[in-house]
């Protein structure tokens, strides 16, 4: 049949860890039955599309094979663990990714793997488990790689003065998806729960999961989420309940230092002896060039890789005697950042939107590239340097997959080349946007954005983000420059 299937492919791994052997038959199915690219999600996982149903069979016992042990039966319910991807042999990276498959595994009662399946723009099968997200703090600033505050649960490693980890504190109710004009769904910021010895964070994390099995509602999908009856109940009456369950009081969470938004871009030491190289991929879209190129690297180096949960990839394991060669390698295909692609760039996501997304009502991976040369055009126009950058992220409908509510701008399509435009996220991840301006037409993107980055450039404060400063401004005052704007 003629039936075009795009499906999720969710790992068991954590991390975003994919095997050698996975990528590479990944990569090959791809060509012989997708649309001959890889697509990397904010989930930390591949989506295949295209597939046709007569081939789905053959695609899924290849990807099982190349999964080896790791997988077992279809329908498995752990969705999506993430933690942070880089390979660092560290105590807290390790035992923050070590936590994060343990949590898997607790939440996967038969070990293997899920996808979420559409059909002819219906979606066949799914489920919605919570989201769960690792990360890890040392004494100098916190590495928000997972986009915490955006999870249902939030799990982040606490170390003593020597490094070693000695529990976690815990983060609830976080969730990006929402309704357009459905007050009652937004988009929320996680809340602190408490703080649990290390020993005991699979009691906790099972107590929070009973917690919202037994009261989260269940006759409308739209407000399933933990955020909802979180924000129903209180922060109070849910710890209360999780707490119940868990047979402890919580301790109160243990101060942090300042998180910021970890890229890992570029070559780092893993702390081992070997290497790794982090590659940005322009909406996690591997294809052409780029996809030649890392299949030969990948292919002739042996090399595992992870996928981050902005959409990029890390080459792990690489010897130092390989650093040379492979930088050569990757140069020739125009894969070495930052010297080949725009900051603007670097910290931009898009959804996959349309045509692949059945729920897209606005373009976003397919629009970006010519909306962000806009934005740069804007910035040389009022001023603003090329190193400069603001995070922006565009999805094709308000459920938010490239988490727009945590973008300094956000675009979220409400309408055909219409959007959304959220102001307020910061670059280190830890504020909620809100929404600024409904309905712009696509073609009046500078209209909106050359009074704003006009005065951020003139009257922001040392140092203060554009998020920071449109936050500080408010928005009747953004609201006003826009409308007075009468050009440079
Ligand atoms: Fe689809 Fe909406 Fe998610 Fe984009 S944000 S991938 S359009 S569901």
């Amino acid at each position: 049949g003629g039936r075009s299937y795009s499906f999720m492919l969710r790992t068991k791994n954590p991390c975003g860890k994919v095997s050698n052997e996975l990528y590479l038959a990944m990569d090959d199915l791809a060509d012989q039955f997708g649309i001959g690219t890889l697509r990397l999600t904010t989930r930390q996982t591949f989506q295949l599309h295209g597939v046709l149903k007569k081939d789905l069979k053959t695609v899924m016992s290849t990807i099982i094979k190349s999964m080896g042990s790791t997988l077992g039966a279809c329908g498995d319910l752990n969705r999506n663990v993430l933690a942070p991807a880089a390979p660092i042999h560290r105590k807290d990276y390790l035992f923050a990714q070590e936590t994060a498959e343990n949590i898997a595994a607790l939440l996967t009662p038969q070990s293997g793997f899920y996808y979420d399946m559409w059909v002819d723009g219906e979606k066949v099968m799914s489920a919605e488990p919570p989201e769960v997200v690792k990360a890890r703090n040392d004494n100098s600033h916190g590495d928000n790689s997972v986009d915490l505050f955006t999870n249902d649960i939030g799990v982040v490693v606490v170390s003593d003065a020597n490094g070693e980890p000695q529990g976690f504190n815990l983060y609830v109710g976080g969730g990006m998806g929402r309704t357009h004009r459905m007050e009652n769904t937004f988009p929320r910021l996680a809340e602190p729960l408490g703080y649990v010895p290390k020993e005991d964070i699979l009691y906790a994390v099972k107590a929070i999961v009973v917690t919202q099995r037994e009261n989260g509602r269940r006759d409308d999908r739209r407000y399933s989420r933990m955020k909802y009856l979180i924000s129903s109940w209180g922060i109070e009456k849910f710890r209360t309940v999780v707490e119940g369950y868990y047979g402890k009081k919580f301790e109160p969470c243990h101060e942090l230092p300042r998180w910021e938004f970890e890229s890992y871009l570029g070559w780092h030491e893993q702390g081992d002896g070997g290497l790794f190289c982090g590659l940005h991929v322009d909406s996690g879209r591997i294809k052409g060039a780029m996809k030649t190129t890392l299949r030969e690297v990948i292919e002739k180096y042996n090399l595992n890789v992870r996928i981050t949960p902005n959409q990029n990839i890390i080459l792990c394991d690489i010897r130092q005697a390989w650093k040379r060669p492979i930088t050569t390698a990757l140069a020739q295909g125009g894969l070495l950042q930052p010297r080949y692609v725009d900051p603007l760039n670097v910290t931009a996501m898009a959804c996959p939107a349309m045509p692949l997304c059945p729920l897209a009502i606005a373009e976003a991976e397919r629009g970006i590239p010519d909306i962000l040369k806009r934005v740069r055009t804007v910035f040389e126009k009022v001023g603003l340097k090329y190193k400069e950058s603001v995070v922006i992220r565009i999805t094709g409908c308000p459920n938010g997959c490239a988490r727009p509510y945590m973008a300094e701008l956000g675009l979220v399509g409400d309408g055909p080349n219409s959007y959304q435009f959220w102001l307020g996220g910061t670059p280190n991840q830890t504020t909620l946007a809100t929404v600024f301006k409904e309905k712009v037409k696509i073609h009046d993107l500078e209209k909106v954005l050359e009074p704003l980055f006009y005065h951020w450039k003139r009257k922001r404060l040392s140092k203060e983000s554009f998020g920071e400063f449109t936050n500080r401004m408010g928005k009747e005052k953004m609201l006003e420059l826009v409308d007075k704007w009468e050009g440079i």
